[in-house]
């Protein structure tokens, strides 16, 4: 096997167990004949699915009875717009706390939906911390609260949610990047979303929590694909949903209930994240990650190198290691490291290791 230690921010690495029992289950599909791909999303065996991945994150994140649980297609990106279309009604507000670009993103697409109210923006500090929430001007009434608690392109994570306001409007949360990577508490959010490409499973699926009571709100928009209510009414199969994706989910539900949940998750990613933020803060300032301490992400790392000419050998030296897409976003440079729960700390490790041999040949 060559498989190296991915570290790329989404399609991400996933469990090589899960991948292992997929692969054994590829062809057939327990007693089907056929395999989880071919099979009806009607059928017995893919409702059984359905309801074991769905218990499986309810009993991992401790999802409360009075939310929702929806499997769909289209992205995080999609909610963007579908957000405002089913939380917002004619001439609401809704506020967003902008922490990174995904946030900018989310806020733009509402624009043709809802009246949107940048709260506070870190953008003037190029993104480099979480605005004090003394700052954020709410709206009183708006619609929902927008977060993003963790930035996948930065590396900016509110690591707690902060004290609101008392009767603050519901919070409306992309948790796409750190979603079970820690522990929650489910009951503070309104609607949580995350794409799964980074700690649920493969591309093609989103996940969604929602409070029930915000299920049919005024700005519903009448196209029922586009409105959670139906989708939750009919479970997550008013049509044809991405069944392996979904198939995929459940088994990394399970991987990580067999873990220890997101308890020993939390702990297994703090470890990871302090170990290469150390190798970083350690190396002098060969190597330097921009993000105030106590705004840094567990998930994601971006850091960059003092002398940026040494940029495409340390990406070619990395990959011939086996330490895998290591890249930065376009818009921020440099190198990335995304640590979602399926890195193991030896894919740290050997990180750490190969930095630091990088830094004695290049330094
Ligand atoms: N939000 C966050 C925080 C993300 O990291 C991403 C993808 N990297 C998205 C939204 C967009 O997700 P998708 O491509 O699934 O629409």
């Amino acid at each position: 096997m060559s498989r190296g230690f991915n570290f790329s921010a989404g399609p991400a690495t996933l469990p090589t167990k899960v991948l292992e029992r997929a692969r054994d289950e590829l062809l057939e599909y327990g007693a089907e004949r056929a395999s989880v791909m071919e099979i009806s999303h009607r059928s017995k065996a893919f409702e059984r699915i359905a309801a074991e991945s769905e218990a499986d994150l309810r009993a991992l994140l401790a999802i409360p009875d009075d939310y929702a649980v929806l499997f769909l297609q289209g992205g995080a990106t999609q909610q963007f717009a579908l957000l405002p279309m089913n939380l917002a009604g004619a001439g609401d507000t809704a506020d967003y706390v902008l922490t990174g670009l995904w946030g900018e993103k989310a806020a733009a697409e509402a624009k043709p939906h809802v009246g949107v109210n940048i709260a506070a923006t870190a953008a003037a500090s190029n993104y480099t911390g979480v605005p004090d929430p003394a700052s954020w001007a709410l709206t009183p009434g708006a619609a929902y609260l927008h977060l993003t608690p963790n930035e996948t392109i930065q590396g900016v994570e509110m690591l707690d949610l902060p004290a609101l306001p008392a009767g603050h409007a519901p919070i409306v949360a992309d948790l796409s990047s750190t979603i079970l990577s820690r522990p929650l508490d489910i009951s503070r959010y309104g609607v949580i979303y995350a794409g799964a490409q980074k700690n649920i499973g493969p591309a093609g699926l989103v996940v969604m929590i929602i409070r029930r009571d915000l299920l049919e709100r005024a700005g519903a928009p009448r196209a029922k694909i586009l409105r959670y209510a139906d989708h939750a009414a009919n479970q997550s199969l008013f049509n044809t949903p991405p069944t392996f994706s979904w198939y995929l989910a459940g088994q990394v539900f399970k991987w990580v209930r067999e873990q220890g949940g997101v308890e020993a998750m939390a702990a297994a990613n703090a470890r990871k994240a302090s170990t290469l933020y150390a190798a970083i803060d350690g190396s002098g300032g060969f190597y330097t990650n921009p993000v105030e301490v106590g705004a840094r992400s567990w998930m994601n790392v971006p850091f960059v190198l003092a002398d940026a000419a040494l940029d495409k050998a340390f990406l070619a030296e990395s990959e011939a290691a086996g330490l895998l897409a290591l890249k930065g976003h376009k818009s921020v440079g440099g190198m990335r490291a995304s640590l979602y729960n399926a890195m193991p700390q030896a894919g740290v490790d050997a990180l750490v290791a190969f930095m630091r041999d990088f830094q004695q040949r290049h330094g």
